[in-house]
């Protein structure tokens, strides 16, 4: 199987309801998204699927959660915007935006260097 992945960046803020903690009040966070797709047929020109297309797929879907209020944006309003519910958020939509032969393999949000939530499906 051929892998490809990119990554991009956003900001924003969210708070997590119904956490003790620290994490229940707004805060914001440098997210990193990985996205990872896999397939077994290359095309013509050597490639599983084309990466400029990957990242503005990615682009895309990261747009409207750059510079928000993550808790406000359809999807999270009755689901806390957890790393692990961003990265099933960008997985469900990017899925259908793959050309055929290509699948969705994790998504990969870092909340800080050193956190990271995998989703893979
Ligand atoms: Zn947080």
């Amino acid at each position: 199987m051929y892998r490809l992945s990119v990554h991009d960046y956003f900001s924003s803020a969210h708070q997590l309801k119904g956490y003790r903690g620290k994490c229940e009040g707004v805060h914001g966070h440098n997210w990193k998204v990985e996205v990872e797709v896999g397939g077994e047929t290359l095309d013509d020109v050597g490639l599983l699927m084309d990466f400029s297309i990957l990242k503005k797929n990615l682009r895309n879907l990261i747009e409207p959660l750059d510079h928000v209020m993550l808790n406000d944006v359809d999807g999270f309003r009755d689901r806390n915007p957890s790393s692990e519910h961003i990265a099933r958020h960008i997985f469900d939509r990017m899925s259908e935006m793959l050309p055929a032969g290509v699948s969705m393999i994790t998504v990969t949000v870092w909340e800080s260097e050193n956190a990271k939530a995998v989703y893979s499906g």
